[in-house]
């Protein structure tokens, strides 16, 4: 009675007869792809119907509107319900709620064939939405059997996700807010060795968000931070003493620092280091081979690594140009190209193009991988009104010529189909009318003031993928 297609690789779509010709088609995964439904059924000759469900916590039975819009719907057709819950339960009593509420649906909607959980914002973690899904379904299959009940995305799609530090941290708790299954592929440019110890701060920025951990207003490193070991470096005058290093932060470094002089590869070390604190996603280095993002400034030309340009001169010494150390020869670190390949789509974080994006695309095979692998890959705009909304990427911009506007960054990463990495481009609304070549683009505002914009920000992505 059912079998499963793939299309236009960003959803798995599947098809379901029942009695009477009556049809269903239902989209789980990263991005429904309505065009591809409505084109799935015309050719089958049948009519589908997709309505959208409001669920508020605690209401046990479909409102009067809601009630009308199920009671409009021909019983011969397929039917497709996106339910799309206020707030997700977080308790016994609440997931009972919401169970009796999809029962009554399923009542009350013979034609029903799809139930779809549609992830609230406030759906903090994957786990809890998994149980909001497990209600629903246990509302629905005692019964009918028929009924496909299933999370926005299913376990098995696997969004990846290209980032950097903090714009691809708060991207990436917007996207595992979703409930899918995401392996973040984090930029290892900025790492470098101080007083002996190995930093990573992408990959801490990532970890520390994600895991609750992160100073939210300082924008990186941990919350209730305390620097004694800074203020005791410098009364020793050991350089350099431009760094953030952190006390609790400082510990981060030493774990990871014993680790790699153990022999443990880089991405052992963060799988370890993770165990504390659960990121709710698989966070992985673009690569475990040493390689860092150094700038060429001044004349005569010297280099200096990118933090000395980023926090000790912050960016303001002109750059003539950015060498990644070491991206020769490169090898992705186990995991992201099997990643890539499972990939249901790809999407580029709003990091900073130069230095976050640019060296993880830098390892050759990875770069290769993203560009001819299965996934669709969308990139978020890190621009919005020809500024970035925070920290320096116009001054990285400027170095390499490129115009710091969300056409700017969209053509530097081109498109696929000529070589670049873009399938789609999300741009906010100030920036409507911008054009890539060869590149969908949509519009969505990209602020990631909260929760919520940023989940909305990831759909309207995903919806392009
Ligand atoms: P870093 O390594 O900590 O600098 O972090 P990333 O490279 O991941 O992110 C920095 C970039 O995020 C900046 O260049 C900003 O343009 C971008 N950014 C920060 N906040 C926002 C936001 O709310 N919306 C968008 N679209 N971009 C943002
Ligand atoms: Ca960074």
């Amino acid at each position: 009675m059912s079998r499963e297609r793939e299309i236009g690789k960003s959803a798995w779509i599947g098809v379901f007869w029942g009695v009477g010709h009556t049809l269903t088609i239902f989209a789980v995964g990263a991005g429904i792809d309505e065009a591809a439904q409505a084109t799935l059924a015309g050719s089958l000759g049948m009519q589908l119907v997709r309505l959208t469900v409001p669920w508020q916590p605690g209401q046990t039975v479909p409102d009067p509107a809601t009630v009308s819009s199920l009671e409009s719907v021909p019983s011969s057709t397929g039917l497709v319900l996106e339910l799309n819950a206020a707030q997700m339960p977080d308790d016994e009593a609440g997931r009972a709620a919401l169970s009796q509420y999809a029962a009554s649906l399923a009542r009350q909607a013979p034609s029903l064939r799809d139930l779809v959980l549609t992830p609230a914002p406030s759906a903090a973690t994957a786990s809890g939405y998994a149980d909001a899904v497990a209600a629903v379904r246990a509302g629905v299959v005692a019964l009918r059997s028929d009924v496909a009940v299933g999370p926005f995305f299913d376990g098995s799609t696997w969004p990846n996700l290209l980032a950097g530090g903090i714009g691809g941290a708060r991207f990436l708790a917007g996207v595992r807010a979703t409930g899918a299954d995401v392996t973040a592929v984090v930029n290892v440019g900025d790492d470098v060795t101080l007083h002996g110890l190995r930093i990573c701060p992408d990959l801490d920025s990532v970890m520390y968000t994600l895991g609750g951990g992160a100073d939210r207003q300082r924008g990186w490193g941990r919350a209730g931070e305390t620097w004694v070991v800074k203020e005791e470096l410098a009364a020793y005058g050991a350089e350099p003493t431009w760094f953030g290093l952190g006390d609790r932060d400082v510990a981060t470094h030493l774990v990871r620092t014993r680790m790699l002089d153990a022999g443990y590869p880089l991405s052992a070390v963060t799988e370890a280091l993770c165990a504390r604190w659960q990121p709710g996603i698989r966070l992985l280095p673009a690569t475990d081979d040493r390689m860092e993002t150094h700038v060429v400034v001044g004349d005569p030309d010297r280099a200096i690594h990118f933090q000395e340009w980023w926090i000790r001169y912050r960016a303001k010494l002109p750059a003539r140009r950015f060498v990644f150390v070491g991206a020769e020869g490169a090898k992705p670190a186990p995991g992201v190209l099997d990643a890539l390949a499972e990939a249901d789509v790809v999407l580029v974080a709003p990091s900073n193009p130069v230095v976050s994006i640019a060296p993880i695309l830098a390892v050759a095979p990875l770069r290769e991988a993203l560009v001819s692998g299965p996934a669709k890959v969308v990139g978020v705009s890190p621009i919005i009104g020809g500024a970035p909304v925070r920290g320096m990427a116009d001054r990285c911009l400027r170095a390499v010529d490129v115009p710091c506007t969300a056409a700017g960054v969209g053509g530097l990463y081109g498109a696929r189909s000529a070589g670049g990495i873009l399938d789609g481009w999300l741009v906010d609304p100030t920036d409507a009318g911008t054009a890539v070549d060869g590149v969908r683009v949509a519009t969505c505002p990209l602020l990631m003031s909260d929760q919520t914009a940023t989940v909305a920000m990831v759909r309207a992505a995903l919806e392009l993928g």
